[in-house]
C-alpha cells in the first residue's frame, strides 16, 4: 500500500496472524479460506474502523499488492485519493447502519492499484458479526471489460444517430431541391403535350405520354419522401388527442375515395392518447386509404377498434381487402416497397413507412396480421401514458 495512505489512514494495528475474525474449528477455518480463495472476485474483510483483516488471492491480483502489505492497513488506501474523504464518512455511516448493499450506488467507483493505476469497480458490502465484533465484507469486481463494452455501445449508438441524422438531412434536402427542376420538366412536358399531340407521329405522342407519366410519378415520390422526412423534422409536441376526432378528420380527407368505392367505415369507442394530432390523422388516413386501395371484389368494410394492453392502447384497422402474403409482413413497412406491379395499383411504397415512423415516434409498434384473400388487420400500439388520466379527469 502507498506510504501516504498508510500514514493518513491509521496505524498498523496488528499482525495478520493475531487477527482472526472468523474463529471456530480448524475445519471451518480451512473451508472458509478455500471458499475465499476460490472466489472470482476480490474479497476484503475490514473491521469497524476500516482496517483490513482478511483478503483473498484475487485481491492481491487485482490491486497488485502482496497480502502482507494490505493486512492491517486502512482499506481507504485501495481507493483513489479523491474518494477517500467521502469514503471515510460513508464508512462511518455504514458501520452505524450496516446492511447488505452495493457501495456508492449511482456513483462510478474505482479501485487504486499499487502501481497507482485505477480500474472501474463494482463493490458490494455486507456486515458480519463475529466474536462480538463488527466486520464488513467488501466484494470488489473489476468491471473494466463491461465499462469498455458499454462505452463502445454508446459510441456505436451515437455514430448510428449521427449517420441517421445525416441521411435524414440528405433525404430532405434532396427531395426538397429536386422539386424545382422537376416542376420545370413537368411544365415543359405539359406544354409539349398540349402543343404537339397529334401534330407529330403516333410514336411521339406515346413518348410524350410516358414522359408525363414518369414526371407525375416522380412528383408523387418526392412529395411522399418529403412527408416521410417531415415526420421527425416538423414534429409537433404531443397533446391529448381524441382518436374519434382523428378518425373523422381522416375520413373527411378521404371523402372522395370513400364515396367512389362505397367503403363503410365503422369503429368502437376510441381513446384519447398523447399524440401529435396531425401525424395521427396521417396515420389513420394512410391505413384507411390502403384498405380502400387494396380492396377485393367486395365493397370495402373497415373496422377500427382499440383495446387496453398492458401500458398501451392496441389499435386494430381491419379490412376485407385482398390481404397480404405473410412472407411480406415485414417488408411492406420498408420505404419504397410495394407488392404489386405498377399498372395494378398506383403507389410509391412510402405510405406504410410513414405509418411506422409516426407510430415509433410516439413510442409504439406497428405490424400486420393477414390471411391472403381474407383481408388484413393493421395493428399498432400507442402508450397509454398521461392522456388516459387526462381523458378520465375530463370525462
Ligand atoms: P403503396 O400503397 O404506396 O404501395 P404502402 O407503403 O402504403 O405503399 O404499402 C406497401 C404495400 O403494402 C402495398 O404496395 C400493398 O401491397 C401492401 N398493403 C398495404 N396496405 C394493404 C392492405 N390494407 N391490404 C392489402 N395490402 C396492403
Amino acid at each position: 500500500m502507498a506510504e501516504s495512505a498508510h500514514h493518513t489512514h491509521g496505524p498498523d494495528r496488528a499482525s495478520p496472524e493475531s487477527r482472526s475474525p472468523l474463529p471456530g474449528t480448524d475445519v471451518g477455518e480451512t473451508r472458509f479460506r478455500k471458499l475465499l480463495e476460490s472466489a472470482p472476485d476480490a474479497i476484503v474483510i475490514v473491521d469497524d474502523a476500516g482496517i483490513i483483516e482478511i483478503i483473498n488471492q484475487k485481491t492481491e491480483e487485482l490491486f497488485g499488492y502482496p497480502r502482507d502489505e494490505l493486512i492491517g492497513k486502512s482499506v481507504d488506501g485501495l481507493l483513489p485519493a479523491r474518494f477517500r474523504g467521502h469514503h471515510a464518512q460513508s464508512r462511518a455511516g455504514y458501520t452505524a447502519d450496516p446492511y447488505r448493499r452495493p457501495m456508492g450506488a449511482g456513483m462510478d467507483l474505482f479501485g487504486l492499484r499499487k502501481d497507482g493505476s485505477e480500474f472501474p469497480a463494482e463493490i458490494s458490502l455486507s456486515p458480519m458479526e463475529s466474536e462480538g465484533k463488527r466486520h464488513v465484507t467488501a466484494i470488489i469486481r473489476d468491471i473494466s471489460d463491461r465499462k469498455a463494452a458499454e462505452a463502445a455501445l454508446k459510441e456505436h449508438a451515437a455514430a448510428l444517430a449521427r449517420s441517421n441524422n445525416a441521411l435524414e438531412q440528405f433525404a430532405y434536402v434532396a427531395s426538397h431541391d429536386l422539386q424545382e427542376p422537376l416542376r420545370m420538366v413537368t411544365s415543359y412536358l405539359q406544354l409539349l403535350s398540349r402543343r404537339y399531340t397529334g401534330r407529330l407521329d403516333a410514336d411521339a405522342d406515346e413518348f410524350i405520354g410516358y414522359a408525363v407519366d414518369g414526371a407525375t410519378r416522380m412528383r408523387n415520390l418526392i412529395e411522399d419522401l418529403l412527408t416521410y422526412s417531415r415526420v421527425t423534422r416538423k414534429a409537433k409536441e404531443f397533446v391529448p388527442t381524441d382518436c374519434t376526432t382523428v378518425l373523422k378528420q381522416a375520413a373527411r380527407n378521404l371523402e372522395l375515395a370513400v364515396e367512389e368505392s362505397g367503403a363503410v367505415i365503422t369503429h368502437d369507442e376510441l381513446p384519447t392518447v398523447m399524440a401529435d394530432d396531425i401525424q395521427l390523422v396521417q396515420l389513420f388516413q394512410n391505413l384507411i386509404s390502403n384498405a380502400i386501395k387494396y380492396r377485393s371484389a367486395a365493397s370495402p368494410e373497415i373496422h377500427i377498434s382499440a383495446a387496453r394492453q398492458n401500458n398501451d392502447w392496441l389499435f386494430r384497422f381491419r379490412d376485407n381487402g385482398i390481404g397480404i402474403d405473410p412472407r411480406f409482413n415485414e417488408r411492406i413497412f420498408e420505404i419504397f416497397k410495394t407488392l404489386h406491379p405498377k399498372h395494378q395499383f398506383v403507389g410509391t411504397g412510402i405510405g406504410l413507412a410513414i405509418c411506422q415512423r409516426i407510430v415509433e415516434r410516439h413510442g409504439g409498434r406497428i405490424w400486420v396480421d393477414s390471411i391472403p384473400g381474407h383481408g388484413s388487420t393493421f395493428c399498432f400500439t400507442l402508450p397509454r401514458g398521461d392522456a388516459e388520466n387526462f381523458s378520465e379527469q375530463h370525462r
